[in-house]
């Protein structure tokens, strides 16, 4: 009975989903309609609405593309990584974007090596995700700080990422990881609940706390390798 109820758990999750994406795509599909309406009827405007059209073209891509990688976790690539490794590759990646921004990530970690199990292109991607969080909240850029400790007392390796952004508000801290939701015009509101798919894949959890104006801290706890 107990798998039951999951199940149906999961079908209204995918449900609520579906809904959602519906819904998202429905509404640049709409303008794209229009668009091409309007332009059966001139052909004055039609470079100026080509241009939305594009943005709206795009917009659909990033959902989609978004949501193409909660499909992957079948293909699932387990492997014995080390974390720092992951970290300095994401940090190489994301490094102009920072420094554009003005923006310092700095990587602390006492040691060389940082042992998890898991896919390693899907830990790139949540800590790309967070980081690019980050970056965005830090409209006047600042000091990003990812931190690896590995404490003997506690059974797994945590990865924090800590901001000096905007920070969240605590009403809205419940809301974080719901599909869609996002306080960014042009946010797809995917990218915490693509992150918490993935570290619960992996047998993690990730927690956030946040301080308004101050910065925001994320912790993810990766099981020991056993
Ligand atoms: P998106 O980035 O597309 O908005 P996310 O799922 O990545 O979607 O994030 C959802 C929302 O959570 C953001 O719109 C923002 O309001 C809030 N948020 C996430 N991370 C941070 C952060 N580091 N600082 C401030 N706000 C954040
Ligand atoms: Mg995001």
């Amino acid at each position: 009975r107990d798998e039951m109820l999951r199940n149906s758990e999961k079908l209204s999750v995918v449900g609520q989903l579906a809904a959602g994406v519906a819904h998202e795509i429905r509404n640049p599909l709409t303008a794209l309609k229009g668009f091409i309406q309007l332009m059966l009827h001139s052909n004055q405007q039609v470079p100026k609405y080509l241009d939305i059209m594009k943005e709206e073209l795009e917009r659909i891509e990033l959902i989609v593309s978004e949501l193409l990688v909660l499909s992957k976790p079948q293909s699932l690539q387990l492997k014995s990584m080390n974390l720092k490794d992951l970290a300095e590759e994401v940090m190489a990646l994301i490094g102009t974007q920072a420094i554009m921004n003005n923006i310092e990530i700095v990587l602390i970690a006492e040691q060389d090596h940082y042992p998890v199990y898991c896919d390693p292109n899907q830990i790139k991607q949540i800590i790309i995700n967070f980081l690019k969080n980050s970056i965005e909240a830090m409209k006047k850029g600042g000091v990003i700080k990812i931190q690896l400790t590995d404490e003997a007392s506690t059974e797994y390796i945590v990865l924090s990422i800590e901001d000096q952004g905007s920070g969240i508000p605590e009403e809205l801290l419940s809301r974080l990881g719901e599909p869609f939701f996002t306080t960014k015009e042009g946010g797809t509101g995917l990218g915490l609940m693509i992150s918490h798919k993935i570290i619960e894949q992996h047998g993690g959890q990730f927690f956030v706390t946040s301080k308004l104006k101050e910065g925001t801290r994320v912790e993810v706890r990766f099981p020991l390798p056993t």
